[in-house]
């Protein structure tokens, strides 16, 4: 078990349950999801059932008024499953779509979306990206305009996890054509509202059981209740709030998936013989993967003291781009030299540290690239103006 002083004996046990969920009920089945491309919907509900979608959402939402060492943690041991498509797709669920509506919130959009999205009855999905912009999303174009007690949303959404089968949507959209950042807002889209299509379900290099979607937005007509926080023009700032905790769940997920990655590993290359002995044997293996390991380390230190830190009230903008950014290079330079170790066989798919090579990738581009966390570090740092 990882220790650090944010962990009580309460997470400890927390992370033990997690790690029994994982490995009787997600880590069996992943090889077939992988295959189907898709995991079911009953994961989410399964997930909200044992209480772990609401860790650190208010009782009076269906959480468990915990902490978010406590829904990180659930986010890690995730990363045990074999892969790092169900850690993702229940990230969007408890770290990347629901944080906005929980902080800015109306009561009736909490009881509509936050509460049974703790449940698990309800899948929801974040749409920032479009087909013609993702790193600058105050240039984005999707449209929406006033009528009424209604706004009309015309326009596209791109690499849309888990949008195929969300229920909803927490999408940014242009308000004020021109405005760039000071003119985008923040809807939660019913995905069952009449305009609404997935045009596409992309295929990818990685994150096979996840699935990913192009959005058609046609003349939507959303509530005005739906808008977050009642006033236009908001949305950039409640987003780069809400991202903070999508770039925490991502560290949290390049911990889980590279030390499962690695004990992996370790435990091959102990087994494994070439020229006479175990491959473990010899010293350039054994160091390989202890320079792993304490990249990793280091990684899981930077995580969790910026955890502490935001439990402690800060704000720490610079130490979560850094740690969002290092874990993920660190987990995609560990599967590489694992994947090495494997040799041949590391290159067959049946051989589960390729698919942790494949999901991997991704980790250095989604939630921000390494370049733009490097801009933001850079800015924030006064590095460049
Ligand atoms: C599998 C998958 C799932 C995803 N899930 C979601 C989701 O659920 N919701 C969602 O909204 N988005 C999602 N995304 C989109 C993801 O967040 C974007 O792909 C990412 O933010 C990068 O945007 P982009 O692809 O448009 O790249 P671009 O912005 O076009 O950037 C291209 C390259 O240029 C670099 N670059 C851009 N600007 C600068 C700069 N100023 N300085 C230096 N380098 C720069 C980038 O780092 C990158 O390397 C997902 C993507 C994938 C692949």
């Amino acid at each position: 078990m990882p220790t650090h002083p944010i962990f009580t004996p309460e997470h400890d046990e927390l992370r033990a349950s997690v790690r029994r969920f994982v490995d009787t009920e997600l880590r069996p089945h992943i090889d077939e999801w992988e295959s189907a491309g898709f995991f079911p919907d009953s994961v989410f509900r399964r997930c909200g059932e044992l209480g772990f979608l609401g860790l650190h959402y208010p009782g009076a939402w269906g959480g468990s008024d915990g902490d978010l060492a406590a829904s990180l943690l659930f986010i890690e041991e995730l990363g045990r499953c074999g892969g790092g498509s169900i850690p993702m797709a229940v990230a969007v669920q408890t770290h990347m779509c629901t944080p906005a509506i929980a902080e800015f919130g109306t009561d009736e959009l909490k009881e509509r979306y936050l509460r049974p999205a703790i449940s698990g009855e309800k899948i929801g999905a974040i749409a920032l990206t479009e087909p013609d912009t993702g790193s600058d999303v105050a240039s984005i174009t999707t449209r929406a305009e006033q009528d009424g007690d209604t706004w009309i949303v015309n326009g596209r959404k791109m690499f849309i996890t888990n949008g195929t089968r969300a229920q909803f949507m927490t999408m940014a959209v242009q308000t004020e054509p021109g405005s760039k950042h000071r003119g985008v807002s923040i809807f939660i889209v019913d995905t069952d509202l009449p305009g609404v299509t997935v045009s596409r379900k992309l295929d990818k290099l990685g994150m096979r059981a996840s699935d990913t979607a192009e959005i058609a937005l046609d003349d939507v007509r959303v509530p005005a209740g739906n808008l977050l926080g009642g006033t236009v023009g908001e949305g950039f700032a409640q987003m780069a709030w809400q991202l903070q905790y999508e770039r925490l769940s991502g560290a949290a997920q390049s911990i889980g998936q590279g030390d499962d990655c690695l004990v992996q590993t370790i435990a091959y290359a102990r087994e494994r013989r070439a020229f006479g002995r175990p491959l473990a044997d010899n010293q350039v293996i054994a160091h390989m993967l202890a320079d792993a390991a304490t990249e990793l380390e280091a990684a899981r230190a930077l995580t969790y003291d910026t955890i502490w830190r935001v439990q402690q009230g800060e704000y720490p903008v610079v130490e979560i781009s850094m740690a969002k950014k290092y874990a993920a290079q660190v987990q995609n330079r560990l599967v590489d030299t694992c994947l090495q170790i494997y040799g041949g066989a590391g290159y067959l798919n049946e051989t589960p540290v390729s698919r942790l090579w494949r999901d991997a990738r991704l980790q250095r581009i989604g939630a921000g690239t390494d370049q733009i966390m490097n801009e933001v570090i850079a800015k924030r740092m006064g590095i460049r103006g």
